[in-house]
């Protein structure tokens, strides 16, 4: 079984209808706030608020004879490119290029795929981009997401923070852990859940060694609590991967990666500062309820505190869900949960407006996207 996993993975080809570019393409930003490219012109953007420099642009066009074969760009085919980039045209964006505002334009586009005459609804075809999860054993590999196209979010895609950027196709975010790596050749973007020192385009097979300093020991240890506590959200990212069809909007998973309850290091933090022997032992403590009745943010993850119907108990909606996930996974870490003194009601199907039935209910809908 091993031989054959690897050989697919040798073989997996993230976007089958495009080469790599024979040489970097530095047109476009890493970082979508960015506004100035390097040689000093100021980007343009496209209709759905992609940046470029239109001087690199065209230098690239020019130097490269069939640019076509690199990059895919949507625009009139039968006029010339440049003259089309110097109007912005309407109808002229790059597919290969997410932004923060992409996942606003997808439900508004129906297309069919230049490169394979595929109908799709979104930027990117389902068939042409293939995205890929690998997480082999969590002991001794770190999850990658691999994303066949590049991301210039500034943001975290799972927790929001402000991302650090290292270079012109790195950048991280320090309370997830997560790195993020663009290979400038083939247009894709590596999401690294955990801390390493280098990391390899899915296409090229180029290796990049990454420059971010938090491979101390301390870290290291930090990393391994990270992959153990987030183990649940790795699962459902790779079934959620798997599960991606033709008919998939492909830029629905980052939707999807946003609803996970991640483990990150303010929670860690906190927990470390009240009991670090539950760090020691893999067991996380009671972090939704508040042990002062008057805070009204989460000591863990800062969010605003829910209330529950009866005697105005708060807790923390967030972190319950990340609790229950854990208690509910069958991963090896403990939970104090069967010790706690109330009543959790874990519904399947959608939420029925519950009635408190005792005194110690707390009554509340774990599912992400109710209001109850
Ligand atoms: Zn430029
Ligand atoms: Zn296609
Ligand atoms: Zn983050
Ligand atoms: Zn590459
Ligand atoms: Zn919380
Ligand atoms: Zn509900």
């Amino acid at each position: 079984m091993g031989i054959i996993l690897t050989s697919i993975k040798n073989f997996f080809e993230p976007t089958s209808k495009l080469k790599s570019s024979p040489i970097q393409i530095s047109f476009v930003p890493f970082n979508i706030n960015k506004s100035v490219c390097d040689c000093g012109n100021v980007y343009s953007e496209t209709i759905l608020l992609q940046k470029f420099c239109k001087n690199c642009l065209f230098v690239y066009i020019k130097n490269i004879k069939n640019f076509d074969a690199y990059l895919d760009i949507h625009y009139k085919k039968h006029l010339g490119i440049e003259e089309q980039f110097e109007i912005l045209s309407e109808g002229l964006y790059f597919k290969q290029i997410i932004t923060n505002h992409s996942l606003l334009f997808y439900d508004k586009l129906y297309e069919t795929c230049e490169l394979c005459g595929h109908k799709y609804y979104g930027i990117i075809c389902s068939v042409c981009y293939l995205i890929s999860f690998t997480w082999v054993d969590t002991t001794s590999t770190i999850p990658i997401l691999y994303l066949p196209w590049w991301d210039t979010h500034n943001q975290c895609i799972v927790c929001d923070s402000e991302l650090e950027f290292k270079s012109n196709c790195q950048k991280w975010c320090s309370n997830c852990l997560i790195i993020y790596t663009g290979c400038r050749y083939c247009l894709t973007t590596n999401i690294i859940f955990g801390i390493t020192n280098q990391s390899q385009c899915r296409k090229c097979k180029r290796i990049l060694s990454i420059d971010i300093n938090i491979s101390t020991d301390n870290m290291t240890n930090v990393g391994k609590y990270f992959l153990e506590f987030n183990n649940h959200n790795y699962n459902q990212i790779s079934n959620y991967v798997n599960n991606i069809d033709q008919n998939s909007n492909l830029l629905e998973i980052y939707n999807f990666i946003k609803k996970l309850s991640y483990f990150n290091f303010r929670i860690y933090s906190q927990i470390k500062e009240n009991n670090e022997d539950y760090l020691n032992e893999l067991i996380i403590p009671i972090i939704f309820i508040p042990l002062n009745n008057n805070k009204s943010t989460c000591h863990y993850c800062k969010q605003i505190y829910s209330m529950t119907s009866l005697f105005n108990q708060k807790y923390c909606k967030n972190c319950l869900n990340w609790y229950i996930k854990y208690a509910t996974s069958n991963v090896n870490i403990k939970t104090v949960i069967n010790n706690l003194d109330v009543y959790i009601k874990t519904p399947n199907t959608n939420c029925n407006k519950y009635e408190p039935r005792n005194l110690r209910d707390l009554n509340f809908c774990n599912q992400e996207w109710c209001e109850n």
